[in-house]
């Protein structure tokens, strides 16, 4: 998964780091520099990432709340990975994602 960083012109304290998802969304969520907000988002197709402080901490948890609601039991499962990406400030922010098993549709 390579996320490509992108900082905003008018905020210039905030990133986007998103990815061109296989299915043809391009998933983005913002972190603010300093931020302990840890955002999120889950594309159409199951795959999910999240941007922030303890990111995987709290990628966990959602995933978590989801499988005791069975919202996923058709993705056979999830691929967690964590990685870093380096903000302007120099920042190295931490990003966890996971892949599902099986994708659902676009
Ligand atoms: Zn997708
Ligand atoms: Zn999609």
């Amino acid at each position: 998964m390579e996320f490509i960083v992108r900082q905003l012109a008018w905020r210039p304290d905030t990133i986007l780091v998103r990815y061109d998802c296989a299915c043809g969304c391009k998933p983005n969520v913002e972190y603010l520099r300093g931020s302990d907000s840890v955002e999120h988002e889950h594309c159409c197709c199951g795959n999910l990432h999240f941007v922030g402080k303890d990111a995987r901490h709290h990628l966990d948890a959602y995933l978590a709340g989801r499988s005791q609601q069975h919202l996923d039991d058709d993705l056979g499962g999830y691929r967690v990975s964590e990685v870093t990406v380096d903000a302007p400030w120099g920042e190295a922010v931490p990003v966890a994602y996971a892949l599902p098993a099986v994708a659902r549709k676009h």
